[in-house]
């Protein structure tokens, strides 16, 4: 199993599309990540993996 790329924080703004590590620009995969009670909301660039956390809850 390979290590997790850190997870960075974003910051919304209008609209998050772009990888800002890559320039990837046709959006993300988005993962579930267990924290405590519910779920953290992480989303992965599918060009070069980064993780960002947009801070959604579910
Ligand atoms: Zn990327």
């Amino acid at each position: 199993m390979k290590a997790s790329p850190e997870i960075a924080k974003i910051e919304l703004k209008e609209e998050f599309r772009v990888c800002p590590k890559c320039g990837y620009e046709l959006g993300f995969h988005s993962s579930f990540l267990m924290d405590g009670e519910g779920y953290r909301i992480i989303l992965i660039c599918p060009e070069c993996g980064a993780r960002y956390d947009v801070e959604w809850k579910m």
